[in-house]
């Protein structure tokens, strides 16, 4: 059986789109909620906006002023709910522009030992632990997340929203290419299934035609933006952090392809040499990118690029971050630059997104929220709260008409936003740590006008 027969045989876990939309319930809109006397970071604005109500209805915020009357009940017989902010800062729901949703173990679980749905049981409580932690909207940076995305937007399953990359495109031995076992030989030659592919993690794609190919099937499934592996990796299997991925011409090609479909590719890449090959191509972001020299930032700078780079990753033990074996001398590595990298785009003052790129093991999940503290020997509080929402929000606004949530606007409290909120127990503005401890920080998570937690 060749690789295309068994997948359609056996549907793996890539045939999201064949599922009935009946045999998921139609999330019913939540009651309206109207949030009084609030404190607003409206996602921009370095003043809070005191004494303000907010009305959420039918999901979205219709309605900020003050001493705002509570609407009647729903038609179906719902009544609206009030909630005292008593003061508390109300702030858009938090972002997070580089997560692995999917990713809730090592690869070694994900794609080899376990059953593949062990990775979508652990993703959704993954998922959920992420909500709580006060993230409403993530963009993946990889992998199998489409079913997922449709459990949580049908309402089945708590989560954020997720903008899907799906498969990474990686070329032969590149960062995307996960099995470590060198018995194994190319699937192009052999005809051996790459459980990477089956599973939905990584098209191995190289020369022209095959990208094109890899990027067109990838949007078949939904794909909110391309995401490129470009250059060597701490975690890869294969390739050491110096390497230079992707030839000038393929990057050009995935491009053009992500642009046919309205969109934009982001991509992986340390080295200098892979992110001037991106920003020539016209990749619209760049991932991590500690290693790029003053030029390279500035071109990045001329290019309008949004810079998607972590800071608690570097700033943790190596043993925190669970880098063991050949990982290890590359991690310290990362590491000893990256330091270089976090003062120069400071500097030239890059469009920072807040990304966190926080994988493996399912507990190390809560790590996400450590990178607001993480940022604050750069940053002042607001700057990483304007990361966290309203920037985050204008990056993924590059995924044009392939942005799956396009109803209202992300990131920001205004009338005919998603009402997609929190209220933080104090004021993040001064002490940004309380978003770094949600379970004692945030009062209230609502996600879509449905509140899912509130301790007030
Ligand atoms: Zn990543």
């Amino acid at each position: 059986m060749d690789r295309r027969t068994f997948l359609k045989s056996s549907g793996a876990a890539l045939a999201v789109g064949a599922m009935p939309s009946g045999l998921l319930a139609q999330a019913q809109q939540p009651a309206p909620v109207l949030i009084r006397g609030a404190q607003i970071f409206d996602g921009q604005n370095a003043d809070l906006i005191s004494g303000m109500d907010v009305l959420i209805e039918n999901g979205m915020i219709s309605e900020i002023g003050q001493n705002l009357a509570v609407p009647e009940g729903t038609e179906d017989g719902q009544t609206a709910q009030v909630i005292d902010a008593d003061g508390r800062v109300l702030t858009p729901g938090l972002t997070d522009a580089h997560v692995h949703i999917m990713w809730n173990d090592t690869i070694d679980e994900l794609l080899f030992n376990s059953p593949h749905e062990y990775t979508g049981a652990m993703a959704a409580e993954g998922a959920r632990r992420m909500l709580m932690r006060g993230f409403t909207t993530v963009r993946d940076a990889g992998g199998p997340s489409y079913g997922l995305k449709k459990a949580i937007d049908s309402g089945v399953l708590p989560g954020p929203r997720i903008l899907p990359s799906g498969f990474f495109i990686s070329q032969t031995s590149g960062h995307g290419d996960f099995d470590p076992r060198l018995n194994y030989l190319s699937p192009h030659f052999t005809g051996q299934l790459d459980p990477a592919y089956l599973r939905g993690w990584t098209i191995i794609a190289d020369g022209v035609p095959e990208v094109r190919k890899a990027v067109r099937e990838n949007l078949r499934y939904g794909a909110s933006q391309i995401k490129i592996m470009g250059s060597g990796s701490i975690t890869g299997a294969h390739d050491p952090l110096d390497v230079t991925e992707y030839t000038l011409e393929e990057l050009t090609a995935i491009v053009q392809e992500a642009a046919h479909w309205g969109t934009y590719a982001t991509i992986h890449a340390y080295t200098d040499q892979s992110i001037q090959n991106a920003i020539n191509a016209g990749v619209r972001s760049i991932e991590h990118g500690l290693f790029a020299s003053e030029e390279t930032m500035q071109m990045m700078k001329d290019h309008d690029i949004f810079f998607s780079t972590q800071f608690l990753s570097f700033s943790v033990t190596p043993e925190v971050a669970g880098m063991t074996g050949s990982a290890l001398p590359k991690f310290l590595e990362a590491q000893a630059g990256a330091q270089n990298g976090y003062e120069r785009s400071k500097a030239l003052g890059l469009k920072m997104t807040f990304g966190t790129d926080i994988l493996g093991k399912i507990d190390l999940g809560a790590y996400q929220s450590q990178e607001f503290t993480a940022r604050t020997k750069y940053y002042e509080p607001v700057d990483i709260l304007r990361q966290a929402t309203s920037l985050n929000a204008e990056l993924f606004k590059r995924s044009g008409k392939r942005h799956p949530y396009q109803d209202g606007e992300i990131g920001v409290i205004a009338k005919g936003a998603y009402g997609d909120l929190l209220l933080v127990n104090g004021n993040p503005l001064e002490d940004i740590s309380l978003l770094a401890n949600p379970e004692d920080g945030l009062g209230l998570i609502m996600k879509g006008g449905k509140v899912f937690k509130n301790t007030l």
